[in-house]
């Protein structure tokens, strides 16, 4: 699988390691690692999705249906301060754990002990950096290749890191704040190229994925999710016309979490998010699809070229971004063995899509949906609601809500069962009107629509910082916005509330009747739905699989275990800490294989510049920091 070269062991890091047991070669991780990941024992986990396919299944079998109830807490490690929520998928190398904390502090720990081997800090401007985070603190995750850690910073810059020492070795630019951008999401390694988007579609921005050579971070292509002036790719230039003359703000549709890759057709393949602003008469658009917005894109990883590209929702007005995880199977469809890709989007829809030409195959409602009335069963364009669309005067509830029904929560695909599982959120719904008198913020976010002054059932506006009421469906970006809305509100004077659009009456909704958060099999063959149990997020937390028949899931504070094949309860763990569920992922060292998760929110750092502290409220539980929690058969630690 790896090129073992004696000369790249090291006595002193063998030492230093301080195991009993002999360490085996060190490797560094190449191309030929990363793209045979599915065919490795699992031991190591190398990438974000496992594979550059996405699959998340672990080869791992050690921890099996008959004793996973033994899973218990073998030992912990403080990721950091806290602050926002912890996201990112751990990698696992050489007997050592690399992670990235929210904001984008990078540490390695011993994978049997926890040990720190070191930490490195970017030393990201927080205070300048906040008001250009559109949705949370966070970081999703690091890249590994050729003895380096590669990690973006949540402030534009990519590193380069010294796998053994932590020392940069590298440092480039994808984008600047300034610019409003920012980085949240893993990037890819493919052919040798690190590939990274920008998140943050909700100000004026044009989205873009860029690439990198993995060995020096110089550029080597960007391709634009937007047409603009002095485009040479044809795909974009074709674009153009799918958008009204005057794009506002940039586009939007950045790129800000799922990229996969499949080594063979030499494709990366992307989702982009939502057109800036969200409604259509604030953007001026009406009529116009907007591609490559909410659409799945691939891009040749040599030339960052256009190749193809499906759009989910045409001239979307409902934040529908399409960034969702793309999962590579190949699969035997009505007889015909066909490389797809597979996507549960934010808008309810669970679609097959051909990988080598972007032709819709098929799709099915997994959640509760009423912004559409169907797909068309050829082309898979939606077939809209017509009283879906709203305006000044006219609001309306749909479901999804912006939360989406499937966010950025990895999902996992067992390729001996051909079952697909998502984790997700049906039903709840958020009201959408038009602002009034728009006002378009060249510095700050730009949605063009009413936030918490729907009339009912629209819930009442949340207090700053208040979680979702009941029944809602939200996004971080919406709280976000709310807050600051609210922040805004109190530091002006009143002004007279424009008068509320009148509520449409509710709208029919296809799909499935129960409302809930939910883990489902999906059949990647027949298209129909396996199993489906109670409790599961769209957003954080998600799942593995592996061979030994089971599928692990984290959300709500909990780990789960489930049998692949029939969705039988098999583990349920509290972990303990609150806050932010980041992916679960499995590994396996010294012959022992581990479960690892990382954790929580924490208190937030103490306020820079001397800035007074806001009172601590005395009903809150105390805060404990955000950690890496890591599980194992018969494990007896204790969180401190
Ligand atoms: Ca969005």
């Amino acid at each position: 699988m790896f090129f073992r070269r004696s000369s790249l062991v090291i006595p002193a890091l063998a030492l230093a390691a301080g195991s009993a047991f002999a360490q085996a070669p060190r490797t560094k991780v190449d191309d030929l690692a990363l793209r045979n990941a599915a065919q490795s024992k699992g031991e190591e986990w190398l990438s974000y999705g496992f594979t550059p396919q996405e699959t998340r299944y672990s080869p791992l079998t050690q921890i099996n249906a008959s004793n996973v109830s033994r899973l218990g807490l073998a030992w912990s490690y403080e990721v950091g301060p806290g602050g926002g929520g912890q996201e990112a998928t751990p990698l696992v190398h050489n007997g050592v754990i690399f992670s990235t904390t929210q904001w984008s502090v990078v540490f390695a720990v011993d994978a049997r002990t926890g040990k720190e081997k070191w930490r490195w800090d970017p030393e990201v401007n927080q205070t300048a950096l906040r008001s250009k985070i559109c949705c949370g603190v966070v970081q999703r995750g690091i890249a590994m290749y050729d003895g380096k850690i590669i990690a973006p910073s949540i402030d534009g810059r990519l590193f380069a890191l010294d796998e053994e020492t932590g020392k940069p070795v590298w440092e480039s630019r994808v984008a600047y704040p300034q610019d409003n951008y920012t980085l949240t999401m893993a990037p890819r390694v493919a052919k040798g190229k690190v590939i990274i988007g920008v998140s943050g579609a909700e100000y004026p921005v044009r989205g873009f994925i860029a690439a990198f050579d993995a060995k020096t971070g110089q550029q080597s292509w960007k391709f634009y999710t937007v047409p603009g002036p002095g485009d040479k790719d044809p795909g974009l230039i074709k674009a153009a016309a799918t958008w009204p003359k005057n794009i506002i703000g940039g586009g939007g549709a950045t790129v800000w979490d799922a990229i996969s890759y499949d080594p063979e057709l030499e494709l990366v393949y992307i989702g982009t998010g939502n057109a800036g602003p969200w409604s259509e008469d604030t953007r001026m658009s009406k009529g116009f699809d907007l591609l490559y917005a909410a659409s799945i894109v691939a891009v040749d990883v040599n030339t960052g070229l256009y190749k193809w590209h499906f759009q989910n929702v045409p001239g979307d007005e409902w934040d529908f971004d399409s960034v969702q995880h793309l999962l590579q199977a190949d699969v035997t469809i009505k007889g015909v063995k066909r490389k797809v890709l597979m996507q549960a989007n934010k808008n309810g829809f669970l679609y097959t899509i051909d990988r080598t030409n972007g032709k819709f195959v098929r799709a099915i409602p997994f959640a509760k949906v009423n912004w559409a009335l169907g797909l068309d069963e050829s082309t898979g364009r939606p077939i809209l609601n017509p009283n879906a669309k709203y305006s000044e005067t006219e609001s309306v509830n749909i479901t999804p809500g912006p939360g989406g029904a499937h966010n950025w929560s990895p999902m996992s695909f067992n390729p001996n069962l051909g079952l697909l599982y998502v984790s997700g959120q049906s039903g709840g719904g958020f009201t959408y009107a038009v602002q009034p008198n728009f006002q378009f913020n060249p510095q700050g976010q730009n949605m063009g629509i009413v936030f918490g002054r729907g009339p009912a059932p629209a819930p009442a506006k949340p207090a700053v910082g208040a979680p979702a009421a009941a029944g809602e469906n939200v996004s971080p970006e919406v709280a976000a916005a709310r807050a600051a809305a609210a922040a805004a509100a109190a530091a002006a004077p009143p002004a007279p509330a424009p008068a509320a659009a009148k509520l449409r009456e509710p709208l029919a909704a296809i799909g499935p009747e129960k409302d809930g958060g939910f883990l489902m099999a999906y059949d990647a063959a027949t298209g129909q739905e396996r199993w489906r149990v109670p409790g599961g997020s769209a957003i954080g937390g998600g799942t593995f699989a592996t061979a030994s028949n089971l599928v692990f899931q984290a959300t709500g504070g909990k780990l789960y275990a489930y049998s692949a094949d029939k969705g039988e309860k098999l583990l349920e763990i509290a972990t303990g800490v609150p806050g932010q569920m980041a992916p679960p992922i499995t590994y396996m060292v010294d012959g022992k294989q581990y479960v690892a998760i990382q954790i929580g929110n924490g208190p937030p750092p103490p306020p820079a510049n001397g800035a007074p502290a806001p009172p601590p409220n005395p009903n809150a539980p105390p805060a404990m920091k955000p950690r890496l929690l890591v599980y194992a058969l018969d494990g007896t630690a204790k969180l401190p």
